[in-house]
């Protein structure tokens, strides 16, 4: 029991230095021992705290506005990337959308491309048909019959709009127009071949000088005739240059006392010369050189060379003992090379075919 008297001594021992290395031993016992080690980490703890404390006070303020700019940041970064999220959204959609745009110019364009190579195709197979129907009127007389002109016209007029569909499916209608136009004459010219309205020599003459393309007419025609004149002259017939395709015969020149079939054919030799010279406009102009221009003369010379017996001056009875002399035509007799004149003319006379081109696709 003497070592429960000693510890009441070490019980009053006061605190100093001496107290602070029995301490420090006392921590190195409780290290060495494990069963006294958690009274002197107890004991070692508040004293270890005071040097540790004012550090980890400094520390824990500081560390607060660290994680609020963090936070920050990361909306920023968040914010900036949903941003550029939507900027990249929005860039794709006009891109796609230019794209589309693109797509849609280009179709269309070639839909266009498309119509036009096929208003070309049909404009082709509408001219085709034209010159089919052209063909049809190969050395036909009346050369202006097919007016070839207008067509190398319309050729022309689609090479300028090729690159309009529009105007070229109008320049289709016009053709295809002027093709219907040349197979109703054609028509027309055959029926009027094989019939006689007027039951009268005129018509049957015209009807086969001209191939059924010239229509007569038996009117009151003197006024129509020389209207310039005043239609006080004795006129039996005319062609008017506006309509060189009907012959007008006055009515009352044919109901004449001496009026015969022959001299009616002479006539209508004569005005079928009209008709020619008219509607051969170049090849005339050179044969009028022969007849000092005088294209009346030319009618006559016309009737004298092809009409067989045919002359100026005739003798008609028209009983026993009653006769007229009448003279039919202008009083000239045509020369040899008048005659000549008009032979070479009527060999030019007449439609040829051409081919019908715009001049510019060459
Ligand atoms: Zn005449």
């Amino acid at each position: 029991m003497t070592d429960l008297n000693a510890e009441p001594a070490e019980a009053t021992r006061p605190t100093g230095p001496a107290a602070d290395d029995e301490a420090a031993a006392a921590a190195a016992q409780a290290a060495e021992s494990p069963e006294a080690a958690p009274e002197a980490a107890f004991e070692a703890a508040p004293e270890a705290l005071p040097g540790e404390d004012p550090e980890a006070t400094e520390d824990a303020p500081a560390s607060r506005p660290r994680r609020s700019r963090g936070m920050i940041v990361v909306i920023c970064v968040l914010a900036v990337a949903l941003l550029a999220a939507i900027a990249g959204g929005v860039w794709y959609y006009l891109q796609l959308q230019d794209a589309e745009d693109r797509i849609d110019e280009q179709q269309q364009q070639i839909d266009e491309q498309r119509d036009l190579i096929e208003q070309k195709e049909t404009f082709g197979a509408a001219m085709d048909g034209l010159v089919e129907s052209a063909a049809k009127f190969d050395g036909v007389l009346m050369a202006s019959v097919v007016p070839w002109e207008d067509y190398h016209r319309l050729a022309v007029q689609s090479w300028v709009h090729r690159w309009d569909a529009a105007a070229m499916a109008d320049d289709t209608e016009a053709v295809e127009r002027a093709a219907a136009e040349l197979e109703s004459r054609w028509s027309a010219a055959q029926t009027q071949a094989t019939t006689n309205t007027t039951g009268s020599t005129y018509e049957s003459v015209i009807d086969r000088l001209s191939g059924g393309f010239v229509e007569s007419k038996i009117e009151g025609a003197v006024q129509l005739c020389d209207a310039d004149g005043g239609g006080d002259r004795d006129l039996l017939g005319c062609v008017i240059s506006d309509d060189p395709y009907l012959v007008h015969f006055d009515s009352a020149a044919n109901a004449l006392p001496y009026m015969t079939d022959e001299l009616r054919t002479g006539i209508a030799y004569h005005e079928f010369a009209h008709v020619l010279q008219f509607t051969n406009p170049v090849a005339t102009a050179d044969a009028l050189e022969a007849f000092d221009g005088d294209n009346e003369v030319m009618a006559d010379c016309f009737a004298l060379t092809y009409l067989d017996g045919w002359k100026l001056d005739h003798r008609i009875w028209t009983s026993d003992y009653e006769y007229w002399d009448v003279n039919i035509g202008y009083g000239k007799t045509c020369t040899g090379p008048q005659q000549q004149a008009v032979r070479d003319w009527y060999g030019r006379l007449g439609v040829e075919l051409k081919p019908i081109s715009s001049g510019a696709l060459t």
